[in-house]
């Protein structure tokens, strides 16, 4: 009955679009861990149920054991200090915060997992480490729709704070971050497995509801995924906002977490942590942190975080969707920010990251997309939202705060030759990808995560060029209805693993404008755009002006005339692959609709009928949201 509806609905596109129906495996995770705060180690007993939604036979299972990266000679200690080789403009290109440090390690330092036991359905299943990877190979298949019960045994021990998890991070001074910190299931996807060894980043996993019972000293707090079921036995602010720590007799306490609906588990704990509550709605916001006795300046800052988040989350659902889950938790721990379901780490209050870092609730916690194929997808579309979501809380544009940087530092030469070609909105990006495209350093965003050159390159094209994606859509579709795809985009894809083909799709049938060639030229290669005013003249009545492309990628071109009388027309160029236009974005402005421009040709004549001595300026996209790497030939100001 369901089914026969939902084929109703799919068959009148006026209603809506089909949600795309791709399969997407499923866990149960149910996890009791025992953990010795003196010897940093721990015993887990994890029970899952795994559900095969896909239409194969699988004869292997792939787990993350991420806590062995943490080992001297491993992957991500030899790719750091090969990358600690590199210098981008006098800058090392390793990650500042592990770089050689993995090598280093003592036996008492280092982090592993390591399996005691592994049945499926009460059976032993042979497995073989392959360092942060475990491969089980299966004693029976598990069949399409078929589900099994995997019982597993494990000990590990929490590393030394190096990266993202780890004890005793001495900037935050927080004993536990406990983020993939269990033996997690990798994905198998349409595409197959993922099992992607931990190098330096992205995450990817399994869709389902999390039962977490940690066992701990007594002394300690806890944060983490989900919701504490036994808050009533534990306090300390869970129960009723502001209550104490509930006295037991007992050497330790368990904290018993419940998180559904989501892909992985953090959690993290210190004694002396402090915990704020706020709700907004129907969600309770916690922000925990590690209360510093000499620096009252660090409670105003996280009761900031608290206000601002809660504040900003309004604002946040009506831009990108609803935040659907019951809670979320700012922890301070960690070593930056990091991104978990429900929660984030932070090493400290800084408002910009916060709301980053929340924004990943949606770019990957809702929207799961293959962080080490589609990195730009979450870094980029998180960090639009943040620029989004901190002018709307500070009201204040980020050219605004370059152009602070250049008041205070006026001879910097860059921000100088900047900020005259910046967009309002989004400029810090747009500045980050220019840098990058003249650096010679740059690869396709289709790169793997962890396969870049250089850090340099990864993170500039995932953060900056990312968000100049969304940003530079809104030019070529419009801005409005960008700002509808992204509310069609959470609606379809939510709760599912979307890839860039997907929103593409997305996006041609809110906008009715072909876009492949923007994905194939934008994210596939490093071409770039540079469109110029060539010249201009008049011929038997008629005024022309004549347009060049000199780069590669070809765009459609909105051009504006300036007349002396200070009134001003756009003059829009479609792109013949668009197959299509863009609305009016102004509709207090004339504009005329030219001929496609056909993407073969370099140059474009644009007609019209004023006399050229009327014309004050002509200027090839006004708002700047094209990324023009040269936008010097971008405007002609004419002094008759
Ligand atoms: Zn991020």
């Amino acid at each position: 009955m369901t089914r026969f509806f939902l084929l109703l609905i799919c068959f009148i596109p006026a209603i809506g679009f089909c949600q795309p129906d791709r399969w997407q495996q499923r866990v149960k995770y149910n996890m009791n861990i025992d953990m010795d705060v003196n010897n940093n180690q721990f015993k887990g007993k994890q029970k899952l149920e795994y559900t095969n939604n896909s239409p194969d036979a699988l004869n292997k299972l792939f787990y993350h054991l991420y806590f062995n990266a943490f080992q001297p000679g491993s992957s991500m200690d030899v790719r750091s200090q090969e990358l600690g080789k590199v210098a981008i403009n006098g800058r090392v290109d390793w990650d500042a915060r592990v770089r050689d440090r993995i090598s280093k390690l003592k036996e008492n330092e280092i982090g592993y997992q390591k399996i005691i036991s592994l049945k499926i359905n009460g059976v032993a299943q042979p497995f073989k480490y392959h360092e942060t990877i475990l491969e089980v190979n299966l004693t029976k298949p598990i069949l399409p729709k078929g589900k099994v019960v995997i019982d597993m045994e494990f000990e590990a021990q929490v590393p030394l704070q190096v990266r993202r998890s780890g004890r005793d991070n001495p900037t935050t001074g927080v004993r536990y971050s406990m983020s993939q910190w269990y033996p997690k299931l990798c994905e198998y996807d349409y595409e197959g497995w993922h099992p992607t060894p931990y190098v330096a980043r992205e995450f990817y996993g399994v869709w389902g509801d999390f039962d977490v019972t940690i066992n701990i000293d007594k002394t300690y707090k806890i944060g983490g995924t989900g919701v504490l079921v036994n808050a009533n036995e534990i306090g300390w602010g869970y129960d009723t906002p502001n209550s104490e720590l509930k006295p037991t007799t007992k050497e330790k306490r368990s904290w018993h977490f419940v998180g559904n609906n989501v892909h992985d588990f953090v959690w993290t704990a210190d004694p002396e942590y402090k915990h704020l509550v706020r709700k907004v709605g129907g969600t309770t916001l916690h922000v925990i942190y590690n209360y510093k006795e000499n620096n009252p300046k660090n409670d105003s800052a996280w009761i900031e975080v608290a206000d601002g988040a809660a504040e900003a989350l309004p604002f946040i659902e009506s831009k990108f969707g609803k935040y659907p889950y019951p809670q979320y938790s700012f922890i301070q721990g960690g070593d930056g920010g990091m991104e978990y379901p429900m929660a984030t780490l932070l090493s400290g209050p800084g408002l910009g990251t916060v709301f980053h870092e929340w924004m990943h609730s949606w770019y990957q916690m809702m929207l799961g997309t293959n962080e080490s194929m589609y990195a730009w997808m979450d870094e980029g579309f998180t960090s639009f939202a943040e620029d989004l979501i901190m002018k709307y809380y500070d009201k204040k544009s980020s050219l605004e705060g370059l152009k602070e940087a250049l008041q205070k530092n006026p001879n910097n030469k860059n921000l100088q030759d900047l900020i005259p070609i910046l967009p309002e909105d989004h400029s810090t990006a747009y500045a980050g990808y220019f840098a990058l495209a003249k650096s010679g350093y740059e690869e396709p965003l289709t790169t793997h995560a962890d396969h870049f050159n250089t850090n340099y390159a990864y993170s500039t094209a995932a953060y900056s060029k990312g968000e100049v994606f969304m940003e530079q859509l809104g030019y070529i579709i419009g801005a409005t209805v960008r700002d509808k795809l992204l509310l069609e985009y959470y609606k379809q894809w939510r709760f599912k693993h979307p890839n860039s083909n997907d929103l593409i799709q997305v996006a041609e049938k809110m906008s009715g404008i072909k876009l492949d060639w923007y994905k194939e030229y934008f994210c596939s290669t490093t071409k770039t755009i540079n469109y110029a005013i060539d010249s201009l003249w008049e011929e038997g009545g008629v005024s022309k002006i004549r347009l060049r492309r000199i780069g590669q990628m070809p765009m459609p071109v909105d051009l504006q005339l300036t007349f002396k009388d200070g009134t001003t027309e756009m003059h829009y160029i479609p792109l013949n692959l668009m197959f299509g236009e863009k609305p009016n974005e102004d509709p207090k402005q004339k504009r005329e609709v030219h001929e496609e421009w056909r993407w073969t040709h370099p140059t474009y004549i644009v007609e019209f009928k004023q006399r050229l001595t009327d014309i004050k300026a002509v200027e090839i996209d006004p708002t700047k949201r094209m990324a023009d790497v040269e936008r010097k030939n971008n405007l002609l100001e004419l002094k008759w």
